[in-house]
């Protein structure tokens, strides 16, 4: 039998789909990169995995797992050569189970993320794992990038909530390691390998993670701050008196905040022209009154200090959704402006206000008019330190052109910082070149080793991170 025709006798010829328009498989969430598919395939079952991955790996025919397909680095959808199998989990979905007494949550790798945390919060519990895309990307898809989001400096990103996980191996066995236990010292951390593997070494078809308790109150306010360092030292200040009760801290620069008032006039900008907007997230296990006392406590300090020029406390649960479209709508501002640089970058925190002043001064030398679209993560050191063309140029041809360059420039600083290059979105094909030129020898040389033990044939997302 040919390839096609084991995979349709594994999946149905329904799910094996090819020619016609594949576009929404093909083309990056960026729309920047389009492949071309030998078949998109698409199972509803472990099984059905790992029957495709054997034929495949009877066939020597690479596979790109894919999940929401909302990647950032282009890592998601196959090479133009036409013969790769795109592996959708879409179709893999069901919630396995939710174990309230062990706080644990078992779901299929194409699980749509909030899905998730709507499933957990009808029985009262949290996911706490949150991204604006979470509309459409998947669980799969998280672990495979190791996802962070906007409550990693309370909860940790996608690995830290990660117990376990059941994966189909380059060479078609499952693996069972679905597992709700805090502790199991038996051995080498298969889960940890597979967890950011970006779907080079095996497909991630389900997982347990772990959940919390939903707060009984969440608040949410804006700080304007005059200078970055200012917002460093307000999140310290934060950070002391909420405890663990902090559950976000977003920084947004003001020409980021400039590109959403003019594509989405319609969002309320509460702080107009302060240099530096900070959104902060409480989330407490006491009730809204005392919360609010203790966030408007703060806030006033701050004020008094003169760490803050203003600040807003959102009064109503569409206040606070409203101030988060804000920050939520800075990439969808940046898309609609056009083609940009971007970078996901990480810095110690206490690094952050002199990386953005030595690479801002760095870039308008270089590029005057350059326009720096900084926002991000503030909490965990995690800035989107993006670059836009200036002011009535070509977008796609500043990217095309100029991306090299003001890579090179951006990533020297972080480097010189103690940063790195990537902090969330992964290497995909965008950042495989960087992955080479920055990583030690050391480093490179060890997963290189791990990558040929797990996959000796090189099928699984080939030409991606290594
Ligand atoms: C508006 C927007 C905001 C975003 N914000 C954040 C953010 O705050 N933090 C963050 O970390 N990311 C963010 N991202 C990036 C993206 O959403 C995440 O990387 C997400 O985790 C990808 O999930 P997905 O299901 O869409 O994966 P895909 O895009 O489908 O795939 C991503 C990678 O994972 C692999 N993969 C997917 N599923 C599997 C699987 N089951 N098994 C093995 N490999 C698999 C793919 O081969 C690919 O290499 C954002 C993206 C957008 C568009």
């Amino acid at each position: 039998m040919n390839l096609l025709d084991e995979l349709r006798a594994a999946v149905g010829a329904a799910q094996v789909l090819e020619g016609g328009d594949l576009e929404a498989w093909e083309l990056d969430q960026r729309r920047r990169w389009r492949g071309r598919a030998l078949a998109v395939v698409r199972p509803a079952s472990t099984a059905e995995v790992a029957a495709i991955v054997r034929a495949c790996a009877a066939h020597r025919c690479a596979i790109v797992p894919q999940g929401g397909n909302t990647g950032l680095v282009g890592g998601g959808i196959p090479d133009a050569s036409g013969s790769q199998i795109l592996l959708s989990l879409q179709r893999l979905n069901r919630v396995r189970d939710i174990d309230t007494a062990n706080l644990t949550l078992t779901a299929e790798a194409g699980c749509i993320l909030q899905h998730l945390q709507q499933a957990v919060a009808a029985q009262g519990l949290l996911l706490p794992l949150s991204l604006a895309a979470e509309g459409s990307c998947t669980i799969g898809g998280n672990l495979a990038t190791n996802a962070g989001g906007t409550q990693v400096l309370r909860w940790g990103n996608a690995r830290r909530l990660c117990l376990g996980l059941e994966v189909v191996t380059a060479q078609g066995e499952v693996w069972d390691g679905l597992t709700g236990l805090r502790k199991d010292n038996t051995g080498y951390d298969l889960r940890d390998l597979y967890i950011g593997s970006e779907g080079t070494l095996g497909v991630i078809t389900a997982a347990t993670l772990e959940l919390a308790p939903q707060p009984a109150a969440t608040l949410t306010a804006l700080a304007a701050c005059a200078t970055l360092a200012d917002a460093v030292r307000l999140l310290e200040g934060t950070r002391a008196r909420l405890a663990s009760a902090l559950t976000g801290f977003e920084a947004m620069g003001r020409p980021a905040l400039d590109l959403v008032a003019r594509h989405y006039p319609d969002l309320p900008r509460p702080l107009p022209g302060a240099p530096w907007t900070v959104l902060i997230e409480q989330s407490d296990p006491e009730g809204e009154a005392p919360a609010r006392a203790r966030l408007e406590a703060l806030l006033a300090d701050a004020i008094d200090a003169g760490l803050v020029a203003d600040a807003v406390v959102a009064e109503s649960l569409a206040q606070s959704r409203a101030l988060w479209r804000l920050r939520e709508s800075i990439p969808l501002a940046q898309a609609l402006e056009g083609a940009n640089i971007k970078h996901d970058i990480a810095l110690p925190v206490s690094a952050l206000a002199e990386f953005v002043a030595a690479a801002d001064a760095d870039l308008q030398r270089l590029i005057p008019g350059v326009r720096l679209i900084n926002f991000g993560h503030l909490g965990d050191g995690n800035l989107h330190y993006n670059v836009q063309a200036p002011v009535g140029s070509d977008a796609r041809q500043f990217l095309a052109e100029r991306e090299a360059e003001v890579n090179a420039v951006v990533y020297d600083r972080v480097a010189s910082l103690g940063g790195t290059f990537s902090a969330e979105h992964g290497i995909g094909a965008l950042k495989r070149d960087e992955l080479a030129a920055r990583k030690s020898p050391v480093a490179l040389a060890l997963m290189r080793a791990i990558k040929s033990a797990l996959d000796p044939a090189g099928l699984m997302n080939p030409g991606r991170v290594l």
